[in-house]
């Protein structure tokens, strides 16, 4: 691809995590000509980032795209991420989905009757754009007294890789999500791991998986479509899904929340009534963030940082749909199995659009 072309196409898709690929096929599927831009070198999106113990909270079949059934990992019933990159690679080539990498979407503006899609390689002006960038590449610190003055390590979830890492040395894990649960399971064993919550865990029935979420939330998408009163999302469910090593440290006593303290001292940090604990590293496992900054042109953003939409499309420009991100697109359009009604909904309103 020349360095400073500009291409004419009807959809182009910004990301190619699993939400630019379910768009990929629902848009072949409605005869769409389209391309898929993504910044990462390799297919798999954000999963080829996580840490090394990360497993799905749904069996295979239970994590599938539209189109293919996710095959089952030998061995394992929740699948590991390295499983789902494999998945999603096979998936964009047996659809031979269009997909440009690497390709930064520096920005989405407004050209007449296209919106013009500025990158690092290159402009593209399409018709319509689905933006489907999901949250990895923004991750969420909270403010916090004293956050620079902490001498030892910090990082954010996103930058955790392995228990080895930590090992024989004093951790402390904040945030009451499955992030959280799932890497402080990780370091109970061979660090000294401290666990902060803001509020007391809420985990999840044991027997409750990925199954269950995705059931509940196809309920409430039913409920929302027919008027009736909204159940509340999953989160009403409760937080951690409690995943066999989650479970397994929690029995075992290797679990034990601490409220959230209220500054970081040089050496670790301390709590409303002057407790501290030193510390060598903190991990803050404290959620994410739309990653939308390439949409600032268009000037669409609403009080939450949201863009304002009716399921995916934007209210304010019919042109752009958003896939993925959260439960605002859709009822759990961030997930596997959820993204592909959403992306099918935004496929057959790109064609009405434009045909
Ligand atoms: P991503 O996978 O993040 O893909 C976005 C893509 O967009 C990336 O390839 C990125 O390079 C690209 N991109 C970003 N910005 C730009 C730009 N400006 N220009 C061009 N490209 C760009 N879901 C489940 O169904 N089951 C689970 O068990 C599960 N576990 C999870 C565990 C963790 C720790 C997390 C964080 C999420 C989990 N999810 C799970 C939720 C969800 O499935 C994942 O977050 C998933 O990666 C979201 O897919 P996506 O395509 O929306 O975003």
């Amino acid at each position: 691809m020349p360095q400073h072309h500009t291409a004419d196409t009807e959809v182009v898709v910004i990301g190619g995590g699993q939400a630019g690929l379910a768009a990929g096929y629902h848009l072949r599927r409605a005869g769409l000509d389209f391309v898929i831009l993504d910044a990462d070198t390799a297919p798999g999106g954000a999963w080829q980032h996580t840490w090394d113990s990360l497993h799905l909270f749904s069996p295979a079949a239970y994590s599938s795209l539209p189109g293919r059934l996710m095959p089952p990992q030998p061995g394992e019933t929740y699948p590991d991420a390295a499983h789902v990159v494999a998945y999603l690679t096979d998936y964009e080539q047996r659809y031979d989905l269009p997909v440009h990498r690497p390709v930064r979407v520096a920005g989405v503006h407004r050209d007449g009757a296209r919106l013009r899609v500025e990158t690092d390689s290159g402009t593209w002006r399409a018709r319509a754009v689905i933006s489907a960038t999901g949250t990895w590449s923004r991750p969420f610190i909270p403010a916090i007294p004293c956050r620079h003055g902490f001498q030892g390590t910090q990082l954010h979830t996103v930058e955790y890789e392995r228990p080895s890492d930590f090992a024989g040395r004093q951790v402390i894990v904040v945030g009451g999500g499955n992030s959280a649960a799932q890497i402080a399971a990780d370091l109970a064993y061979d660090s000294d791991l401290t666990w902060v919550t803001l509020r007391e865990p809420r985990y999840l029935a044991d027997d409750i998986d990925g199954r269950a979420l995705f059931d509940h939330a196809t309920a409430r998408r039913k409920a929302l479509d027919e008027g009736r009163t909204d159940n509340g999302g999953v989160a009403s469910l409760g937080d951690i899904v409690a995943v066999p090593p989650v479970r397994t440290a929690r029995d075992t006593g290797l679990l034990k929340p601490q409220p959230l303290f209220t500054r970081l001292t040089a050496t670790g940090v301390e709590w409303p009534d002057g407790t501290t604990a030193d510390a060598d590293a903190i991990i803050w496992c404290t959620g994410f963030r739309p990653a939308l900054s390439h949409l600032a042109p268009l000037g669409l953003r609403g009080p939450r940082g949201h863009i304002p939409t009716a399921g995916t499309q934007a209210l304010a420009d019919p042109r752009l749909h958003l896939l993925g991100y959260g439960d605002w697109t859709g009822p759990a359009s961030a997930t596997l199995i959820g993204v592909g009604r959403p992306a099918r909904d935004a496929a057959l309103a790109i064609a009405e659009l434009l045909h």
